[in-house]
């Protein structure tokens, strides 16, 4: 993982992982196996990011999948970060 974001060159404090190929049917082997031997192995190089940027990629991955959510918030304190609610 970099220390810096690869959109905007700030500190980097998450990982984006693509899931390509991740089906409903197959994500127990992501559970079961991990990250390294299923999503990694099948899946282009993961990308440092950002708060910001990976907020920014979420809203397009949802928007672009049609799915809408309620809201994006941050959470309490200093650390950087987000909450994403699932439902309420
Ligand atoms: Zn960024």
């Amino acid at each position: 993982m970099s220390p810096q974001c690869s959109d905007c060159g700030d500190n980097a404090k998450f990982l984006w992982v693509e899931a390509q190929g991740l089906r409903e049917a197959n994500f127990a082997e992501v559970l079961d196996h991990g990250l390294v031997e299923t999503l990694l192995k099948d899946n282009p190089e993961p990308t440092s990011l950002c708060a910001g940027c990976c907020i920014e990629r979420m809203s397009n991955a949802l928007e672009a999948g049609n799915i809408s959510y309620l809201e994006v918030c941050s959470p309490k304190g200093e650390a950087p970060g987000f909450v994403v609610p699932m439902g309420y």
